[in-house]
């Protein structure tokens, strides 16, 4: 964890920079919306991991005091060999990411914006249950979790920068890793491009396995989900899918088909439901991104209120482990609801004004049970975000429900 806590502030400059040099080419490469959508949706997944990586990491740790076959010792070139062999695992996972339903319902997170920038790196899954299992071979060769864990962090890490569309192919560098141009691909929905280039580091491994796709100055990349998510929610990004599985699961009449959907590919679903309940196909030349009207303003208190949870969940991230557990719920369940209202503000919802100023009240309590922070403080922060809602409530020019 410690060294993605290390990169926050490297990704928060890269992504400023990025901003910065979209606006002045007038790219349009940024939607705010989108953007603060993507950026709520990665310190959704940090609380998650926070809470949830006790789990898949005693799974590895079990697995590798009990069946590991060498003692591997820490020397650069198992270091190196671990950070390969990680990035071979992670190519199947995330190839069985897009190709079995139930981890799609996972993954489809990540490829739910319609835009391609460095925010969209942080656009991460909360639901990753199953990717542990990909990497059990490395507990079983003798890696132990600390290797495991550094290089997952590393892969994870080299994966940030490759989101962007201002960076061009780059000569031999685009033989051997996975660039900006490689990874553009695999975010695409245009036929030629869809399910390729599944690597983290390496793009060697599609090139081996068949899933290598060159990107083609004449066929720009269209980017997003063909079942596109439609929301500026965070949870309902995380969830959407699953729901979609459940009520496919229930509504078709065969048993077969009940447990065969979550084990089928994300284009499949049963005969009957698809003729029943069809869903729009996508059309390359019909495509317009999901857009909602609201004032600028309100996408600005998005921003700054994103800021602020970010600033929260680092708080977290840090002192975790000397929380007592029901306020390390309660703090968790205070993020979830924030990334879930500010994704009503975007939306224009009517509820957003009411739920807005009750998270911000119940910020105000949350804080002042922490003993390190100063009650004057917090009231003129709280004063502060509540002028900061009431401007951006009464100066909504076209605001839709
Ligand atoms: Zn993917
Ligand atoms: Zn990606």
């Amino acid at each position: 964890m410690e060294y993605i806590l290390l990169a926050i502030p490297f990704f928060l400059l890269l992504i400023f920079i990025e901003a910065v040099v979209n606006h002045f080419k007038k790219s349009n490469y940024y939607r705010l919306n989108d953007a603060v959508t993507s950026l709520n949706a990665g310190i959704i997944s940090r609380v998650d991991v926070v809470f949830r990586q006790i789990i898949p990491f005693a799974i590895y740790a079990f697995m590798y005091k009990s069946l590991a076959i060498f003692q591997i010792d820490k020397t650069p070139a198992m270091w190196v060999a671990a950070f390969v062999l990680f990035d071979f695992c992670y190519y199947w996972k995330h190839r069985y990411n897009h190709e079995l339903n139930i981890m799609w319902a996972s993954h489809v997170a990540h490829h739910s914006s319609e835009e391609y920038n460095l925010t969209t790196a942080l656009r991460q899954s909360s639901t990753d249950i199953f990717g542990v299992l990909f990497y059990l071979p490395m507990a079983i060769l003798g890696f132990d979790p600390v290797m495991l864990f550094t290089v997952f962090s590393l892969n994870l890490i080299y994966q940030f920068w490759v989101h962007t569309r201002l960076v061009p192919k780059l000569g031999w560098y685009e033989k051997i890793f996975i660039t900006p141009s490689n990874h553009r691909v695999h975010h695409a929905m245009n036929d030629i491009y869809i399910d390729k280039n599944y690597g983290g580091v390496f793009i060697l491994w599609d090139k081996w396995f068949g899933t290598y796709q060159e990107e083609l100055d004449e066929e720009p990349c269209i980017y997003g989900i063909r079942k596109p998510l439609k929301s500026w929610d965070p949870l309902w990004l995380n969830f959407h899918y699953y729901v979609q599985l459940f009520k496919d699961a229930w509504h078709t009449k065969s048993w077969r088909d009940k447990l065969l959907i979550w084990i089928k590919p994300p284009k499949w679903r049963p005969d009957d439901v698809a003729e029943k309940f069809p869903l729009a196909t996508f059309e390359k030349d019909k495509f317009e991104k999901f857009e909602i009207a609201v004032s600028p303003v309100a996408k600005w208190y998005s921003l700054v209120h994103h800021f602020i949870l970010s600033g929260i969940v680092i708080y977290l991230m840090k002192t975790i482990d000397t929380l007592p557990t029901a306020q390390q719920l309660i703090w968790g369940g205070y993020v979830l609801f924030s990334g879930f209202s500010i994704g009503r503000v975007l939306s224009g919802s009517c509820y957003a004004a009411s739920l807005e100023s009750s998270r911000i009240i119940l910020l105000a309590i949350l804080a002042t049970n922490l003993t390190d922070y100063y009650v004057p403080v917090i009231f003129s922060f709280t004063v502060f975000n509540l002028v900061f809602l009431a401007i951006t409530f009464t100066a909504r020019p076209k605001v839709q429900s």
